[in-house]
């Protein structure tokens, strides 16, 4: 696995791929890797003759100064997960290469309309402005032809793709399924910052979509917003942020459930001061 530092180093990596004309798939992360990240990069290996993974905690994506400076950081696991699992090129660059006129200074900016302004739209300010300068310099550094995300993010997949409609890039965008702990919370980071007990109750967050999804045929979408929140906040340390129920394709909530023939339930839970999000499907495409 090539491991590269600079703007030199990848541009480099990606003219070699280029020569030889192999495919190239690649997978944005913020490392502390996980089996949800590794199931990304085992997609693309298993989709293109190259795979190429990022690993950069991006500022601009961060509107809590908390959050980003508590981020778990673990590069040397990460690289030596991601040469196990058959990765052929590790991009770790600076914020310096990233953003080498200064976080002070960068210019462009994103308007993602309605998809963008709720739910971590509303609940975290600029937070997809971040995600799509970000994601449009790594995709520039790294032209792939495909990329992998993860469906946890789900209204970040229809940003994702907003931004490469936009910007008009050639570049599929693949989502991949969440991947689960055996009882059934989302993998995520963060969840390594959850004490015992935290982690021991998170595990409601999943169990309670699971169990929301049987009541969609006796229920309103109005019943199963209510029963998801006030079952979620019940458990003493779980804090509902939000819970929306959402037309899969716009992002916006809907009050039928004919209103919409992609119906997701996307919810963000905070467990003392770690920020944990998830999704279910109750209509699927
Ligand atoms: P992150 O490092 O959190 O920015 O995540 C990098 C990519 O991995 C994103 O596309 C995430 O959606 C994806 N990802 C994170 N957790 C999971 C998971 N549990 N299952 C599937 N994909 C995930």
């Amino acid at each position: 696995m090539i491991i590269c530092k600079t703007r030199e180093e990848i541009a480099k990596a990606i003219a070699d791929v280029r020569k030889e004309h192999k495919t190239l798939g690649f997978i944005p992360t913020m490392g502390a890797l996980h089996k949800g990240h590794i199931s990304l990069v085992s997609k693309s290996i298993n989709e293109n003759d190259c795979t190429a993974v990022s690993i950069f905690v991006n500022p601009t994506q961060f509107n809590n100064k908390n959050d980003l400076l508590t981020y778990p950081r673990t590069v040397d696991a990460d690289l030596a997960l991601l040469e196990q699992t058959g990765a052929d090129i590790a991009f770790v660059p600076t914020v310096e290469a990233m953003y080498p006129e200064g976080l002070e200074n960068i210019t462009e900016s994103y308007d993602f309309g309605a998809i963008g302004a709720v739910m971590e739209g509303a609940a975290r300010p600029g937070h997809f402005n971040g995600v799509g300068i970000v994601v449009h310099r790594l995709f520039e550094l790294v032209p792939a032809d495909r990329a992998y995300f993860g469906m946890k993010d789900f209204q970040q997949i229809a940003i994702i793709r907003e931004m490469v409609r936009q910007r008009n890039i050639d570049i599929e965008i693949i989502p991949c399924p969440i991947v689960r702990e055996e009882d059934g919370l989302a993998l995520s980071s963060r969840n390594t910052r959850l004490n015992d007990e935290q982690r021991k109750q998170a595990v409601q967050i999943s169990q309670t979509l699971f169990k929301a999804v049987d009541l969609v045929q006796s229920s309103s979408v109005a019943e199963v917003k209510e029963f998801v929140e006030n079952t979620v906040n019940s458990v003493p340390l779980l804090e509902v942020e939000y819970f929306e129920i959402v037309n899969g394709f716009t992002m916006q909530s809907i009050s039928s459930w004919d209103e919409a023939e992609w119906v997701v339930g996307c919810i963000t839970v905070n467990v003392g001061d770690v920020r944990l999000i998830d999704n279910i499907a109750f209509k699927n495409i």
